[in-house]
């Protein structure tokens, strides 16, 4: 791990640089990283407290706030201005406001936001979309009411409009129990006591279906994570199409199917380990298989464990080695932004 990594922090413009094919000049909306890391996240506390205090690459996190090798939960802001040249009336009445949709709320969401959002000058999300009910997805979902408007002087008074949340049968049954103060609709005029919680309308979504969030069509895509799970991974965008896959073992042909049906542009892919899958996540040699099968103009992987070591030295060997076969693959970083035209 050089030094040079830890100077290489101030991201985009190298990084954009390198972006070929997609609409940079006049992207008028943006994807940022929020989170890249496993469900513990990087550092690892594993790593932080043993003797030697760890691994390189944690020890590097922790010793620099500023560092790539600092990895929260999954999870992606979508900052959508649909419709901004071609029809000045969509959306926004062609202010060019963006509508934040954010991909997953887990355990380290305060720290991403309070990371990211002043730097990018974002104060508000629109939609919520959840991918699954695991905790480094949807743990962050009690402290979403930090980021609505409340009264000061709020005493059961008006409450902030309820904020749209997507997701599957599965993942909003589960949030019925984890958090059934965020879930159960308060009736006031029964005596019952409103808490100052936050405030979400649960959109529940099948399979294969497109809904809308924010003006922004955005279908569902079903994955295998682990063998007692169904992952909702996301398609959306129209000029440029994402297509974002945070946690999977398997895709089924039947998926496949939707992703091939036209070139994607942004491929981001689940990779927890660099040298192989695990029970519950794939890992970089299937990841390069499906980025080999896709043909994306880009991959992304996120999901990422201390075993990747420094952040730019492994993107450099991934340049090295698959630049020459034609395969555009990278770790992604937290706070990485991509302009894009959706
Ligand atoms: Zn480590
Ligand atoms: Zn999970």
């Amino acid at each position: 791990m050089g030094t040079g990594s830890i100077e290489d922090t101030r991201q985009p413009d190298h990084v954009q640089a390198q972006i070929n094919g997609l609409h940079l000049d006049g992207g008028s909306s943006e994807i940022i990283f929020l989170g890249t890391g496993s469900s513990s996240g990087l550092p690892s506390v594993r790593c932080a407290l043993s003797p030697g205090g760890g691994c390189p690459c944690c020890k590097e996190a922790m010793s620099n706030p500023d560092s790539k090798n600092r990895r929260g939960n999954p999870s992606l802001l979508i900052r959508y201005r649909g419709g901004k040249r071609d029809n000045p009336g969509d959306v926004d009445g062609g202010s060019g406001e963006a509508k934040n949709i954010l991909i997953d709320a887990g355990k380290t969401f305060k720290e991403s936001v309070l990371r990211w959002f002043p730097k990018f000058g974002i104060r508000t999300v629109d939609a919520i979309v959840l991918t699954h009910e695991h905790a480094d997805a949807i743990l962050g979902l009690d402290d979403f009411r930090e980021l609505q408007t409340w009264d000061l002087e709020w005493r059961g008074k008006a409450l902030p409009p309820p904020t749209p949340v997507f997701l599957s049968d599965a993942t909003y049954k589960t949030l019925c129990s984890i958090f059934p103060y965020l879930t159960k609709k308060v009736d006031t005029s029964k005596g019952e006591f409103q808490r100052m919680v936050s405030q979400l309308d649960f959109n529940c979504v099948p399979p294969l279906k497109t809904f809308n969030a924010m003006g922004l069509e955005i279908r569902t895509l079903p994955v295998e994570h682990g063998p007692d799970c169904i992952c909702y991974g996301f398609d959306f965008g129209v000029r440029d199409r994402v297509v974002y896959l945070s946690d999977f073992t398997s895709i089924s042909e039947e998926v496949y199917e939707v992703i091939e049906e036209r070139e994607v542009s942004i491929l981001v892919l689940d990779s927890l380990r660099p040298d192989k899958d695990s029970l519950t996540h794939i890992g970089l040699p299937t990841a390069v298989e499906i980025a080999k099968r896709v043909k994306p103009k880009k991959t992304f992987l996120v999901g990422l464990s201390d075993n990747f070591g420094d952040h730019d030295e492994f993107n450099r060997g991934l340049r090295d080695k698959y630049g020459p076969q034609g395969i555009d693959i990278q770790l992604a970083h937290d706070g990485l932004r991509i302009p894009l035209e959706l």
